[in-house]
């Protein structure tokens, strides 16, 4: 068969950010540079996504009281809408797709799949009621399929870690509910929240006031919800750091002030750690704080509470055939390119941290790495049989394009008698019965 010139195949694994900008950042530096580089400028792609919807985090992760962010779906809406970008959700890497099933069909398969599972907390409580991830609690208000509510019951709630998650999820566990009330979270979810117990988080931060990781904007943002308390030491730490680097001095600021008087209240315990659970009959009932001074811990008070939310980061997961930096918790690579044909962009190239807009810059380098491969090895032969043919062999329920803007739609109808821009559909089968009325 002669495929000479033919248009270019690509795999791509996960349509989160990653997945959505590296297939349009590749389709659109092909118009633009592939005939200086002297290589077919037209390009096919295949995302393929395990959940029933596709956007990863800022569906699943990005709070959705930061309305503004959520709408960077409709910028991915507009990408994929491209007759170059074939969609297939509910197609899962690793068990419905494998990479020897990958390699014969595409001239690249680029790995973009985030962050799978939760950074590691030195405190082994996984299996005890009220002790979760931010991951967890974040993908349940966000409607993730399969998650419950954890226990909303006590005045107070723990939250380990020093970054925007942690604040995010404090400030979702505060939120007044009336500002929840606007956002697409479906009316079961929202009252949970709305009659929860909570009226203090306490934030414990492992390391310095100076070490910290969240920004300006998150602590206004958790002061216009509640009173922000330091602890004593951490005032005295506050009072101490003089940074002379203008975001850090804007935190300093933030920090300084409590916001105006309100009955919720976040504290904020730097140097701390939680140091043991108590958890009778494995469910959370109090933790023990430790202070860590000069790398030795010292224990300093107990708080009673049922719910305790470890919020210390991500890591890629390993995938199958596909070789994986331990250390860095990412898929090895070098700028992107994982093995010849192979290539990773996003939180699983360079890391779970960073914001939306930084995904952009990194498949950018990813992109560039393909495009230099392409030049040098020219197009082999590839299998072009039809991929829908593949899955509907090996019995794989997918939903394609058609099937994710219908279930946009139906959410979107969902949301118009509360005049919201939508509802979530929260479980997979209904997501995936509307998907199918395409
Ligand atoms: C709680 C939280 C809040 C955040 N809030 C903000 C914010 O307010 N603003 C901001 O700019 N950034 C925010 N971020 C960061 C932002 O979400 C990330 O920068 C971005 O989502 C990373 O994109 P990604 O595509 O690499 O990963 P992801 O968004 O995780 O996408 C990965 C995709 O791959 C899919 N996938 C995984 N494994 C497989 C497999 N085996 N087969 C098929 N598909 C697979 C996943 O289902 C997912 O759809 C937040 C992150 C978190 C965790």
């Amino acid at each position: 068969m002669e495929q000479k010139n033919r248009a270019w195949k690509v795999a791509v694994i996960g349509a989160g950010p990653a997945g959505v900008y590296t297939s349009s950042i590749l389709l659109k530096r092909l118009e633009e540079k592939a005939s200086l580089l002297d290589i077919p400028e037209d390009a096919h792609i295949d995302v393929f996504e395990k959940n029933p919807a596709p956007y990863g985090l800022v569906r699943y992760g990005v709070a959705p009281d930061h309305p503004a962010i959520k709408l960077i779906s409709q910028a991915l809406d507009r990408a994929i809408e491209s007759e170059k970008i074939s969609l297939y959700c509910n197609v899962c890497y690793g068990k419905d797709i494998g990479i020897k099933d990958l390699l014969p069909r595409y001239d690249a398969v680029i790995f973009a799949t985030g962050g799978g599972e939760d950074g590691k907390w030195e405190l082994a409580g996984r299996k005890i009621e009220g002790v979760c991830s931010a991951g967890e609690i974040a993908g349940w208000y966000n409607s993730m399929p399969g998650l419950t509510c954890p226990p909303l019951s006590s005045r107070a709630a723990a939250i380990v870690g020093g970054g925007n998650s942690a604040l995010d999820v404090a400030r979702m566990l505060l939120q007044d509910p009336y500002s929840l009330s606007k956002t697409d979270m479906p009316h079961d979810i929202w009252a949970k929240l709305a009659s929860s117990c909570v009226q203090e988080v306490h934030i414990f931060i492992r390391r310095g006031v100076e070490a910290n990781k969240f920004s300006a904007p998150q602590i206004r943002q958790l002061k216009a919800c509640s009173k922000l308390i330091l602890d004593d030491f951490s005032k005295e730490s506050l009072e101490k750091f003089d940074p002379q680097e203008r975001t850090a001095r804007e935190i300093k600021n933030e920090l300084e002030t409590s916001g105006p008087e309100n009955k919720k209240k976040s504290y904020m315990h730097f140097s701390s750690s939680v140091s043991s659970l108590f958890a009778p009959e494995k469910k959370l009932e109090a933790i023990e704080i430790s202070r860590n001074i000069g790398g030795k811990k010292s224990a300093d008070f107990c708080l009673r509470t049922n719910l305790c939310v470890s919020a210390v980061g991500w890591r890629s997961k390993k995938l199958e055939g596909i070789p994986f930096d331990e250390s860095k918790g990412v898929i090895a690579n070098n700028e992107g390119r994982v093995k010849p044909k192979i290539y990773v962009s996003g939180w699983a190239k360079r890391g779970c941290n960073g914001l939306i807009g930084s995904t952009k810059a990194d498949a950018s380098q990813t992109v560039d790495m393909i495009l230099s491969d392409w030049k040098e090895s020219g197009q082999k032969e590839i299998d072009d049989s039809p991929m829908e043919a593949f899955l509907n062999g090996r019995n794989v329920m997918f939903s394609g394009k058609a099937g994710w803007f219908v279930l946009e739609r139906y959410e979107a109808a969902l949301g118009k008698p509360d005049n919201k821009r939508s509802v979530k559909v929260k479980s997979a089968g209904e997501m995936r019965r509307i998907s199918s009325l395409a």
